[in-house]
């Protein structure tokens, strides 16, 4: 049977300054995810990008005194830079400046004016402007004035003529898909708020602003620019190839990750320009929760970002996506602390995972002279292990990734307290050289499975561990399937420096 192809995206980021934290968890998790299902053995494509067309982006240029192509570049050399040292193993970059992806604006937007010339039309418009949103805020999106996703930020009163998609034809229609579970969106109390939004009835949306000097040009008006997030949504299909033939073999998406600010967009407006177009919708939204600090969003504005590179510098960048993931999980919102942090680290990554690694093998090491023995077919260990990979495999299929982190956790706490059971120092003490055996192979298997569940976490960690203990297999070339009959016997594992080193914790930031 042929590997399932597997297309997944983040949200690509607006270019107006530097990622923080909010930003990290979403490409941790799709990475998280992506590495998964490489690991499956699918046949992944993730992608990842840039929104360079806002209108925040003329303001950001202007006042670095560069042209906004100028600082565009400067942002994407930044942003791609962050991406790679947190281990983001994207297969393509896109950014909406590119002519690939304005083929596929201009493609698409020709497409739905072929399909339905009804569902494009032009008309007056007046709204408050959200430049933080880059949106025109309905009242239920206003609070005191203000964006409720920007509070500090004015709205702008705005009023001209522009370009409008007739939404309003789209919404029972989606509303079938999404209750048929033909277009899904997850994780449910998403799905129950995008339901709502569709029983509320949609309005017509505006799809180009009048005479902006930066962004692509309205086909056929050249006195209008595709509005910004019109422009954005189809960077999923523009990194296909579309209108290209061939397109198809990536397109649907599998599986598109967002956060939870801009449902509205991927699970309304989006599958509707599809619909509109006659192209298959995406087959899943996953719209994940932020990252709060002291209980309210992260965000650059109000102060309260943490940087990516100082939450790197303390732990390194395993422990970070790591962490990100089992305390700030992907579903609701979650809080970042350092004490949090600091925790976590010292008790699931150094004292348990850590430890249980770096005492297996120096057992190996001290009683067997670094060679593995074979582990016995059927002991505690052994059991608790096949049933943890069941439930790891189940949680990462659903992208439970908070349960995916705690499994592996788990299991390296049930084999420490496998060693107190076991006692090895007493077996080689007594001589029971079969049981000790058993128990030392039993160890090295159960260390080999929690290298591969990490590999989608914390793949420098895990492939750290899988050196150690010197497998006869490449680490890149094992997969999950690999994890159930590990026959270890025979490896020769080497000495390693300890994963976690506690002595490196900063005493205070
Ligand atoms: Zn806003």
């Amino acid at each position: 049977m042929p590997s399932p192809k597997f297309y997944l995206t983040t949200a690509i980021d607006y270019s107006n300054g530097d990622p923080h934290l909010g930003h990290a968890l979403e490409k941790v998790g799709a990475d998280c995810i992506a590495r998964y299902r490489r690991l499956r053995g699918d046949q992944v494509h993730f992608l990842m990008g840039m929104d360079e067309h806002s209108q925040s982006v003329i303001q950001a240029a202007a006042r670095a005194g560069v042209t906004p192509r100028e600082w565009v570049d400067r942002m994407a050399r930044t942003f791609a830079g962050y991406w790679e040292r947190l281990e983001c193993s994207n297969d393509d970059w896109i950014r909406t400046t590119e002519p690939r992806h304005v083929r596929g604006v201009v493609a698409l937007l020709e497409r739905i004016q072929r399909q339905r010339p009804g569902d494009l039309y032009v008309a007056d418009y007046e709204g408050l402007y959200c430049t933080g949103c880059e949106e025109f805020k309905q009242p239920a999106q206003i609070a005191n004035g203000h964006c409720i996703e920007h509070p500090t930020l004015e709205l702008i009163g705005t009023k001209e003529r522009n370009h409008f998609f007739r939404l309003s034809a789209y919404g029972a229609r989606l509303l079938a898909l999404i209750t048929k579970g033909e277009f899904r969106v997850e994780p449910e109390i998403r799905r129950n708020e995008v339901v709502r939004l569709l029983e509320d009835g949609l309005q017509d949306v505006s799809i180009s602003r009048q005479r902006l000097p930066w962004g692509i040009p309205f086909p056929g008006d050249s006195e209008q620019t595709v509005y910004v997030w019109f422009d954005a949504l189809i960077n999923y299909l523009s990194a296909t190839g579309f209108p290209d033939t061939g397109y198809e073999k990536l397109w649907p998406a599998d599986l598109h990750v967002i956060g939870k600010g801009i449902t509205r967009f991927h699970c309304v407006i989006w599958p509707a320009m599809l619909l509109a177009a006659d192209l298959a919708l995406p087959r899943l939204v996953w719209a994940h929760g932020y990252v709060q600090w002291e209980g309210a969003k992260m965000s650059k504005t109000a102060g309260t970002a943490v940087s990516v590179d100082t939450a790197i510098a303390r732990h390194g960048t395993d422990a970070l996506r790591y962490f990100l993931l089992r305390e700030v999980g992907f579903e609701n919102d979650g809080n970042f602390t350092w004490e949090r942090f600091d925790a976590r680290y010292t008790a699931d990554l150094a004292d348990t995972l850590g430890n249980l690694v770096s005492r297996s093998l120096s057992m190996v090491e001290r009683y067997r002279n670094g060679v593995v023995p074979a582990p016995s077919d059927d002991s505690p260990l052994d059991r608790a292990a096949r049933a943890t990979l069941d439930a790891y495999a189940q949680a990462m299929e659903s992208n439970e990734l908070q349960q995916g982190a705690a499994l592996i956790i788990e299991l390296a706490s049930r084999a420490n307290r496998y060693v107190e059971e076991t006692a090895p120092w007493k077996l080689a003490k007594g001589k029971r050289d079969a049981e000790l055996d058993r128990v030392l192979g039993e160890l090295v298997r159960t260390v080999a499975r929690l290298a591969i569940m990490s590999a989608p976490y914390m793949p420098e960690k895990a492939a750290a561990i899988w050196t150690a203990l010197a497998a006869s297999q490449r680490f890149d070339a094992v997969r999950f399937g690999d994890a159930r009959a590990l026959a270890v016997g025979g490896w020769r594992v080497a000495k390693t420096l300890p994963l976690f080193p506690k002595e490196l914790l900063p005493k205070a930031l």
